[in-house]
């Protein structure tokens, strides 16, 4: 398969990638746009798509990247029949696809329609039109699915790898739609069933395209520069990173919270290289890819922030690079660790091997989280961490 992107004297690809106003699609953007695609976002509404736009002439990363067409249409829900026609329509040829849009919270007041329908139909609609309207040019999508289709509490297995799906006895449909469910059931049954109905499209159907999924784990990184930081309304750290928001913001000042049921993270930025090369590399087809950089804990977490405070306050935060490898985790934090004794474990080979994916560690990803976090003005005063009696430490360096 040509990976025409990037490649001079090759006319450009061009990528549809849905749900560009979020977390990790912002990244995949910047990603796609650094391998010189032309990318249509969607958006679910101009003001979303506007603001994508605007936040993309500001990027370094498009400047690097010069004659990189960035475009949005609105698709305002995926749930509805059709919802990527037009979008389709209107941007042949399209060559690949990156399909990240899905409700991704742990709390709904109708499961169904705000959170199974869309992730499910909203794939299937997705890979129909991409037949009907694409096929000609399509080479191949790529669904941002998760680790929720691969794990299967309580029941664990000793070891996770993109062979495992969760079983039908703790995560099926009744239990997901039942509105008195916790929300991370739904979610964790939307993303089972979303990936199970596009393996399901692809064996069904002759195509002349494949299909690979990215099966990434509990997702940390820097924001998302189109987040509306001067509409206090609008602006919301997304899920996965709200419990380093939380430390910052003093919501840790009299305990660190249990960490469960996740233990293992991933940089956004890996999960973005993830993508882009699922999407290029001629032996990703028909895969899905476990994504996963290392475990972590709360307390490891306020480890890091704190001892990035104390490098602040030592006078040593410039040797605390852009890879935040000089942090020493505060050992006070780390005492309170909650990460439990004979913890399955993970194989993450395959994403190694194929899409030669190098993980960043814990404390690259936490430094550089809230580092942005406060560029956003959040978590700006002194906040405190449980178990420490120094309030003049200085928690997070500008
Ligand atoms: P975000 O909430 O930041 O992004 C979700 C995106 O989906 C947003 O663009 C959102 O639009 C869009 N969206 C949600 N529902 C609809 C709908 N009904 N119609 C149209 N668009 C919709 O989440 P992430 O970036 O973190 O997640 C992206 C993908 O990654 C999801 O598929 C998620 O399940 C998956 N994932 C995330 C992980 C994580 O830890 N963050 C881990 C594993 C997988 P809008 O902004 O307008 O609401």
């Amino acid at each position: 398969m040509p990976m025409l992107g990037g490649i001079p004297g090759h006319p450009k690809s061009k990528v549809l990638l849905t749900g560009g106003t979020g977390f990790i699609a912002s990244h995949i953007l910047d990603h796609l746009l650094e391998c010189g695609f032309d990318v249509v976002v969607t958006a679910r509404s101009q003001a979303k798509g506007e603001r994508i736009l605007a936040s993309i002439a500001t990027s370094p990363n498009v400047v690097n990247s010069v004659g990189c067409k960035v475009t949005y249409a609105v698709v305002e829900n995926i749930a509805e029949d059709g919802a990527f026609d037009e979008v389709i329509k209107t941007n042949l040829p399209l060559h690949y696809c990156i399909h990240t849009a899905s409700p991704c919270q742990f709390s709904f007041l109708d499961p169904v329609n705000d959170c199974l329908l869309p992730a499910i139909n909203g794939t299937v609609s997705l890979l129909s039109s991409l037949q009907e309207y694409a096929s000609s040019s399509l080479l191949r999508a790529v669904l941002t699915s998760s680790s929720a289709a691969i794990l299967n509490p309580p029941n664990h297995r000793p070891v996770y790898d993109e062979s495992s799906w969760p079983d039908d006895q703790t995560l099926n449909w009744d239990l997901a739609a039942d509105p008195n469910a916790p929300g991370d059931t739904t979610y964790r049954a939307s993303k089972k069933f979303a990936e199970q109905a596009a393996w399901e499209f692809v064996e069904g159907n002759e195509l002349s395209w494949d299909l690979a999924t990215i099966n990434n784990t509990y997702t940390f990184g820097p924001l998302p520069r189109s987040l509306d930081v001067k509409n206090a309304g609008e602006f919301k750290v997304n899920t996965s990173n709200e419990r380093i928001a939380d430390c910052l913001t003093g919501k840790w000042s009299q305990e660190i919270p249990r960490t469960a049921p996740v233990f293992t993270f991933v940089d956004v930025r890996d999960v973005a290289v993830a993508h882009v090369r699922a999407m290029t590399r001629p032996k990703a087809g028909g895969k899905r890819f476990y994504v996963v950089g290392g475990f972590f804990s709360n307390a490891q977490i306020a480890g890091v922030v704190h001892g990035l405070g104390r490098a602040k306050h030592q006078g040593r935060e410039r040797e605390v690079g852009n890879k935040g490898e000089e942090v020493e985790m505060c050992q006070e934090c780390v005492n309170w660790d909650d990460f439990p004794e004979n913890h399955w474990r993970f194989n993450n080979a395959r994403s190694k091997n194929v899409l030669g994916l190098e993980y960043r560690s814990l404390e690259e990803s936490v430094v550089d989280t809230v580092r942005s976090l406060r560029e956003m003005g959040v978590g700006k005063g002194k906040p405190q961490i449980a178990g420490h009696g120094d309030p003049d430490e200085e928690i997070v360096p500008n």
